[in-house]
C-alpha cells in the first residue's frame, strides 16, 4: 500500500495526472471514501491524464459516463458512481464487463460492489484527515490522505513503477 498526502484539489488531480501514466486499456480502479473526500476531482485528473474526450464531472444521476480517448491507441474511461447501486442485477445492467477490456473503469463507492469484475485492480481510498471523515467544506482546500492498493497479475508487473510514484511525490505539481 502507497500513500500519498494532497494539500488541495489541484495536489489531488495532478496525482491522478501521474497515476494516468501507469494505466492501460483493461485497468479497473475503485474510488472509496467518504462523500466530498475527492474521488471526482481525483477521476478528473486521470481524464486529463488520460486525454479523453470531454470534462469529468460527477455522474451521480447518471450513474455511468463513457469519455473517448482522443487518439486513436489512447484508452476510453468509463466513469461510474456505484452510490446507488446495491445489488449485483443493478450492476449487471451497466454492462461494465463489455467496456472493461478497452476501457480505464474507474468506479466511485466500488467498494464490495465490482471487485468480481477484475481481479487485477486498484483500490485508492480518500480519507479527510483529522476531520473525522468530515470534510470541512466541499470547496475548501484541506489535506486527503490518498491510499493506494495494487491487487493481481497485472499490477505485479507495475509495482515498481508505483514505488517511484510514490518516492517521487511531494505534493503538487512539482515533478510532473
Ligand atoms: P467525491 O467525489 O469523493 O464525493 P469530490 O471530488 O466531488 O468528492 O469533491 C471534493 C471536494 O473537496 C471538492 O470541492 C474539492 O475542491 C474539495 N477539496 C479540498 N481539498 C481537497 C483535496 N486535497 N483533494 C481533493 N479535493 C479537495
Ligand atoms: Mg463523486
Amino acid at each position: 500500500m502507497w500513500t500519498f498526502i494532497t494539500n488541495d484539489a489541484e495536489q489531488t488531480r495532478q496525482l491522478a495526472v501521474q497515476l494516468a501514466a501507469l494505466l492501460e486499456a483493461g485497468d479497473l480502479i475503485l474510488l472509496n471514501g467518504t462523500l466530498g473526500a475527492g474521488k471526482t476531482t481525483f477521476t478528473q485528473g486521470l481524464g486529463v491524464g488520460l486525454d479523453i474526450e470531454g470534462r469529468v464531472t460527477s455522474p451521480t444521476f447518471i450513474i455511468s459516463r463513457v469519455h473517448q480517448g482522443k487518439s486513436a491507441e489512447s484508452p476510453s474511461l468509463v466513469h461510474v458512481d456505484a452510490y446507488r447501486i446495491d445489488g449485483l442485477d443493478d450492476l449487471e445492467t451497466l454492462d461494465l464487463d463489455s467496456s472493461l477490456e478497452e476501457s480505464v473503469t474507474v468506479v466511485e463507492w466500488g467498494e464490495g460492489k465490482v471487485e468480481a469484475l477484475s481481479p487485477s485492480r486498484l483500490e485508492i481510498g480518500f480519507e479527510v484527515p483529522s476531520y473525522d471523515e468530515i470534510p470541512q467544506s466541499e470547496q475548501e482546500d484541506e489535506p486527503r490522505r490518498i491510499t493506494i492498493e495494487a491487487f493481481g497479475q497485472a499490477w505485479q508487473d507495475r509495482q515498481n513503477q508505483l514505488e517511484s510514484l510514490c518516492r517521487g511525490w511531494s505534493g503538487g505539481k512539482s515533478n510532473v
